[in-house]
C-alpha cells in the first residue's frame, strides 16, 4: 500500500468536515488529490511598473503602502477599503470593496505584491479587488503560476490547493509510475513524480507542457493497452459462419428502396458473417440515415440461417420503437420477434426467456436486461447493440458472452466521428460509414441567436404549437460544484428552473422536464409522454440525445450553447425534422468569445455530421471525443482537457508495442500497468448510463 492510498482525512488541515466535502468531488485518497487536475490555470508571473502596466490586463504590481488602508461607509451594506501605493514608477489608488479585514492585514511603508487589473492613465491609475501578499511570501499566490479547481462548498481554491500541496509533500517519491521506463525513455515524457507537481504548481508553462503531455499521454496509453486485451481475448473466439444470402430477397419486401449506402453496408456486414472469424463492425450513420435496416438485413440473414439474433438499446422506449421497428421489416419472413426489457411482468419475462432458450424465438429486442444472467439463447448468432455510446465496453462484451462461439457482432452509433479517430477508438472494429440520407428528407433550419431574440423565440415557440408541434429545449448540465464566474461567463440555465419560466411563460402548453438528477425511470416515463404527445414542451439536459423518435418535434432550442461539443450539437439537432414537417434548430448563446461563435456558425453551415466531427477534431482536439464518454469508453480525466492527434497516435503505437512484447503484461515493470487496467475494467462495469 503506498501513502496515496491513504484516506485524506489523515491529511494536515483535512477534518472530517472537510474530508466529507472533499467526498462530494469524488475525493478520498491521496492519490484521488493528485488527480484532481486543475480545470484552469492563471498566470501570476507577469510584473509591471505601475505606470508602465497595461490597461485591463491581470498583472502583478510590487509597491509599498504609502498610507494606512482607509475604511469608508459609502452606505449600509457598501464598505470600502482605499489604499495608496506607490513604486518607483508612479502610484496607484486601490480600493476593495466589502472586504474590511485588508485594513488590519496592511501597514504602511511595507512593501507588497498586488495582482488585478490596472486603470486609468499613466498618471492616476486605479486598481479594483486585487489580490495581494506581503512582499516577504512573494510565490504563495503571486509571481506564480496558479491552479484553478472544480471546488463544492467549504473547500475554496486555497483550500484545495493547500490540500494537493500536502499530498504530495506526502507522498515524496513514492508516486507510482505505471508508464514503463522504457516508453518514458522512447517518447521523451518526465516521470509521474514530476508530472503531478507541474500539473498542479507549475514552475513555468514550459513545465506545465511537460506535465500535461506526460499524463494525457498515459491515460490514452493506458485506455489502448485496455482495448488490446479485450481485442485479443475476442480474437481467440472463433466464430460461425452465415451462409451468404442475396439482400434482394429481404429487400424485395421493403416499403422503400435502400440508399447505395446501406446497401453497401449490408454487403459488408454479410460478407464478414460469411467468414471464419465472427463479424465484428460498427456502422457509423448519422440520425435518420438508416442503420436499423442495415442491423435487420443482418438479422434476416442469421434467422433464415436457423440461428439467433440479439438487439440490445440503451433504454426501454428506443427497444420498443425498435421492436416496432424489426417487427415491420421481419415479419413478411415470419420471424418471431420478442421483447425483453426490465418493465416487463415476471411472467411474460419467462414466457420469453424460455422461447429463446427453446430456440422458438429468433430475435429479442431489449435493453441491458438482455444481460443477465438468466437469459440464455439456444442458437445465438449475432449481438447488435444500438447507440453503443451508451453502454460500456464491457456490457458489449456481455452479450457476446451469452453464445457459445463467439458471436458476430455489429454496433451502431450515429455520432459520427472522424475515419482516423474512429480506427483508434474501435481499434479493430470494422467501420461501415453511412454518408447519406433516404431521400426527401428536408434540411433543420439551424440559426445562431443571443439572449436579445428571447422575446422573438418564445413568440415562434407558441406558434409553433399552436400549429400542434413540439418543442425541445436542452440546457447544459450544471453540477453543483461549478464555479460559476458571473462576469467570465454567460449565466447557465438549469433545466428545472428554465422549464418554471417557460411554464409560467405559456400557462396553457404543457410542459416537462428530464434531467440527470431523475431516476431512468423517472426519465422514461417523462419521455414516454412526449412521445405520446402529452407535452408540447420538453426541457432537458443532454439525456434526450439517445435516438428517441418523436417526428411531431419541430424544433429544438440549445440554451447555452457554447457549452455543448459540436458533434454533440449535431446529436441534438439530429432529433427533430424526423418528420414530414419543417423544422428548427435554434442555438441560443451570449458568448462573446470568437472562437465559441465560429465553431457554433460551423453548424448553421452544414448537416454533415461527418464534416462537423472533423471540424470538431480540428478546433478542439480529440479529447473531446473521449472526454464527453461518447463512445462507452472510461472517462478519461485528463486528455478531455486537450492533446492532439499525434499524441494518441503515439500512445496507440507505444501500447501496440508493449503488448507484443508482453500480451499478458505479467512482466514485473508492467505489475503497475496490469493493476492500472484491472481497475479501469472494475470502473467500468457501471457504465451503463
Ligand atoms: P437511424 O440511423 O437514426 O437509426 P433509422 O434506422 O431509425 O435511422 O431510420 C430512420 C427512418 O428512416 C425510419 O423511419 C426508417 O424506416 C426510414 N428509412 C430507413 N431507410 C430508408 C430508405 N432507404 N428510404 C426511406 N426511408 C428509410
Ligand atoms: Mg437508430
Amino acid at each position: 500500500m503506498s501513502e496515496l492510498d491513504l484516506e485524506v482525512r489523515y491529511l494536515k488541515g483535512v477534518g472530517e468536515a472537510r474530508a466529507k466535502a472533499l467526498g462530494k468531488l469524488g475525493i478520498v485518497r491521496l492519490g484521488d488529490l493528485l488527480e484532481h487536475f486543475p480545470r484552469g490555470y492563471e498566470d501570476r508571473t507577469s510584473f509591471c511598473p505601475i505606470s508602465a502596466a497595461p490597461e485591463n490586463e491581470p498583472v502583478c504590481v510590487r509597491a509599498l503602502a504609502a498610507s494606512e488602508p482607509r475604511l469608508s461607509n459609502v452606505r449600509r451594506g457598501m464598505q470600502l477599503v482605499k489604499l495608496r501605493a506607490v513604486d518607483d514608477s508612479g502610484s496607484v489608488d486601490i480600493t476593495w470593496f466589502n472586504q474590511v479585514y485588508i485594513k488590519d492585514r496592511i501597514h504602511a511603508g511595507e512593501s507588497y505584491i498586488f495582482y488585478g487589473r490596472l486603470s486609468g492613465p499613466p498618471r492616476c491609475r486605479t486598481m479594483t479587488n486585487p489580490d495581494f501578499e506581503p512582499e516577504s511570501q512573494e510565490g504563495a499566490r503571486t509571481g506564480r503560476i496558479l491552479p484553478r479547481y472544480a471546488l463544492t462548498a467549504g473547500v475554496s481554491n486555497r483550500v484545495m490547493m493547500n490540500c494537493v500541496r500536502a499530498a504530495l509533500d506526502r507522498a515524496g517519491d513514492g508516486v507510482p509510475d505505471a508508464l514503463p521506463t522504457a516508453v518514458q525513455a522512447e517518447y521523451g515524457l518526465c516521470q509521474a513524480r514530476f508530472a503531478y507537481e507541474n500539473i498542479h504548481f507549475p514552475a513555468d508553462t514550459g513545465m506545465l507542457d511537460l506535465a500535461r503531455k506526460r499524463l494525457i499521454f498515459e491515460e490514452l496509453y493506458v485506455l489502448q493497452c485496455a482495448l488490446g486485451r479485450l481485442r485479443a481475448g475476442r480474437r481467440s473466439r472463433s466464430g460461425t459462419p452465415i451462409p451468404p444470402a442475396d439482400p434482394e430477397e429481404f429487400y424485395a419486401a421493403l416499403p422503400f428502396s435502400p440508399t447505395p449506402a446501406q446497401r453497401r453496408a449490408v454487403a459488408e456486414a454479410l460478407a464478414d458473417m460469411a467468414g471464419q472469424t465472427p463479424m465484428n463492425r460498427l456502422v457509423q450513420g448519422d440520425v435518420g440515415s438508416g442503420k436499423t435496416l442495415v442491423a435487420a438485413a443482418c438479422i434476416w440473414a442469421v434467422c433464415r440461417a436457423g440461428r439467433q439474433a440479439a438487439f440490445m438499446a440503451p433504454t426501454e422506449i428506443l427497444a420498443e420503437q425498435h421492436l416496432a421497428t424489426l417487427r415491420g421489416f421481419l415479419e413478411p419472413f415470419s420471424l418471431r420477434v420478442e421483447r425483453l426489457t426490465g418493465s416487463m411482468g415476471a411472467k411474460e419475462k419467462r414466457e420469453t426467456k424460455a422461447a429463446l432458450a427453446a430456440g422458438e424465438a429468433g430475435v429479442a429486442v431489449g435493453t441491458h436486461a438482455l444481460l443477465t444472467g438468466d437469459v440464455a439463447f439456444s442458437d445465438l448468432a449475432l449481438a447488435v447493440t444500438d447507440e453503443q455510446h451508451r453502454f460500456g465496453v464491457q456490457q458489449r462484451g456481455a452479450l457476446s458472452a451469452k453464445a457459445g462461439d463467439a458471436p458476430h457482432v455489429l454496433v451502431m452509433s450515429a455520432t459520427p466521428i472522424p475515419r482516423t479517430l474512429a480506427l483508434m477508438i474501435y481499434g479493430e472494429l470494422d467501420v461501415s460509414v453511412i454518408d447519406e440520407l433516404p431521400p426527401g428528407r428536408q434540411k433543420v433550419g439551424t440559426f445562431l441567436v443571443d439572449s436579445s431574440y428571447r422575446a422573438r423565440l418564445n413568440g415562434f415557440i407558441e406558434k409553433l404549437a399552436a400549429e400542434g408541434r413540439q418543442v425541445f429545449v436542452v440546457c447544459p448540465m450544471v453540477e453543483e460544484n461549478e464555479e460559476t464566474e458571473p462576469e467570465a461567463q454567460p449565466r447557465l440555465k438549469s433545466a428545472e428552473e428554465h422549464a418554471a419560466a417557460l411554464q409560467k411563460s405559456f400557462p396553457k402548453l404543457r410542459v416537462g422536464c428530464v434531467h440527470g438528477k431523475m431516476k431512468p425511470k423517472e426519465k422514461e416515463a417523462v419521455m414516454a409522454e412526449v412521445v405520446a404527445g402529452e407535452l408540447d414542451i420538453l426541457v432537458s439536459t443532454t439525456v434526450i440525445e439517445v435516438g428517441v423518435d418523436v417526428p411531431n418535434a419541430a424544433l429544438m432550442v440549445v440554451e447555452n450553447a457554447e457549452r455543448f461539443g459540436l458533434s454533440q450539437l449535431h446529436q441534438l439537432r439530429g432529433r427533430v425534422g424526423r418528420g414530414s414537417h419543417k423544422s428548427w434548430c435554434i442555438l441560443v448563446s451570449d458568448s462573446k468569445s470568437p472562437d465559441s461563435l465560429a465553431r457554433l456558425k460551423v453548424l448553421c453551415a452544414t448537416s454533415d455530421g461527418f464534416r462537423i466531427s472533423e471540424e470538431d477534431l480540428r478546433l478542439r482536439g480529440p479529447g473531446d471525443f473521449f472526454g464527453a464518454r461518447q463512445h462507452g469508453l472510461p472517462e478519461m480525466h485528463i486528455a478531455g482537457l486537450g492533446g492532439d492527434m499525434e499524441l494518441l497516435r503515439e500512445a496507440q503505437e507505444a501500447a501496440r508495442n508493449t503488448l507484443a512484447r508482453d500480451p499478458s503484461l505479467s512482466a514485473p515493470e508492467h505489475a503497475l500497468l496490469a493493476q492500472r487496467l484491472r481497475r479501469l475494467f472494475e470502473e467500468n462495469l457501471n457504465t451503463i448510463n
